[in-house]
C-alpha cells in the first residue's frame, strides 16, 4: 500500500531565526500524525540545525540538490556523503529550476539520482513539461524522456527506492495549479509507463504532484487515485499552509 507523502521545498529561503519559528509551528501542527510521511528539504547551511530540530519528530529532512560526484575538486558542490553526515534521508534531483537555471540535463539528473541511491538517500526525482511543451502536446514525450534517462542508467528496479514528483513547470510558483484531473492524467501516464516494465514497482511507486499546491486545493489533488501527495514550494514556508496540506495527505 502506498503511503501518502508531503515534502516541502524551501528553495533559497530562510534564516536561523525564521526556520526555528517555522519548524516549531510545523512540528506542533503535525505531532501525532503517523499515517503519511512528511519531509522538509532545506538549504545546505541549515541542515545541521534542522537535524537537531527534527530528529525526534515525525518529520524527515533532506536537501534540494546534490553533486553527482563522490568527492574531489568540485568547488561549491556538496556530496551525498556530506548529506548523510547530517541525516538527510531525501534529496530533490532534477527540479525544473535546476534544469532551467543551472543547465542540468536529463543525463546529469540521472547521475545525481544514482549517486543519491548509492548513498542510501531517497531521490525525489522531478519531471514535468513547460507551458510551450504542453501547448505543443508533447507533455508525455518530455516526461518519458526524463524518466528514460534515469531508467537507462539505473534500471527500472531502482524506482522502488525513489519518489517521483510530477511538476508541470507552468504551475511552479505561478499560482496556476494543474486541475486535479489534469495532474491525474499525467500521474496515470507515468505509472502505466513504468507498469509496462515492472508492474509491482509501478503499483508501489509514490508519485507526488508539485505546482502551486495550497491548503485550499491539496485535498482535491490528493484524492486522485494516482496522486500520492505533494512537493510544496511557496506554501511550505507558511506553517499554517504547510500543516493543512500535510493534514490533507494524512486523511
Ligand atoms: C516547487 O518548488 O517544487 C514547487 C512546487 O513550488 P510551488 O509550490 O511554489 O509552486
Amino acid at each position: 500500500m502506498r503511503r501518502k507523502m508531503v515534502a516541502g521545498n524551501w528553495k533559497m529561503h530562510g534564516s536561523l531565526v525564521e526556520n526555528k519559528r517555522l519548524l516549531d509551528a510545523v512540528i506542533a501542527g503535525l505531532d501525532g500524525l503517523n499515517e503519511a510521511r512528511f519531509v522538509v528539504c532545506a538549504p545546505y547551511p541549515y541542515l545541521s540545525s534542522i537535524q537537531n530540530a527534527l530528529q525526534s519528530t515525525n518529520i524527515a529532512w533532506g536537501a534540494q540538490n546534490v553533486s553527482q560526484f563522490e568527492k574531489g575538486a568540485y568547488t561549491g558542490e556538496v556530496s551525498t556523503t556530506m548529506l548523510k553526515d547530517f541525516g538527510c534521508r531525501y534529496v530533490i534531483v532534477g527540479h525544473s529550476e535546476r534544469r532551467a537555471l543551472f543547465g542540468e540535463n536529463n543525463f546529469i539528473v540521472a547521475e545525481k539520482y544514482l549517486a543519491a541511491q548509492r548513498a542510501g538517500i531517497t531521490p525525489i526525482l522531478c519531471v514535468g513539461e513547460t507551458l510551450e511543451q504542453r501547448e505543443a502536446e508533447i507533455t508525455e514525450q518530455v516526461i518519458e524522456e526524463q524518466l528514460a534517462a534515469v531508467i537507462e542508467l539505473t534500471g527500472v528496479e531502482s524506482l522502488s527506492q525513489s519518489v517521483i514528483a510530477y511538476e508541470p513547470v507552468w504551475a511552479i510558483g505561478t499560482g496556476k495549479t494543474a486541475l486535479p484531473q489534469q495532474a491525474q492524467d499525467v500521474h496515470a501516464f507515468i505509472r502505466s509507463g513504468i507498469a509496462k516494465k515492472n508492474a509491482a514497482i509501478a503499483k508501489e511507486l509514490v508519485i507526488l504532484y508539485g505546482g502551486s499546491v495550497k491548503a485550499n486545493n491539496a485535498a482535491d489533488l490528493f484524492a486522485m487515485p494516482d496522486i500520492d501527495g505533494g512537493l510544496i514550494g511557496g506554501a511550505s514556508l507558511v506553517a499554517s499552509e504547510f500543516v493543512s496540506i500535510c493534514r490533507a495527505a494524512h486523511h
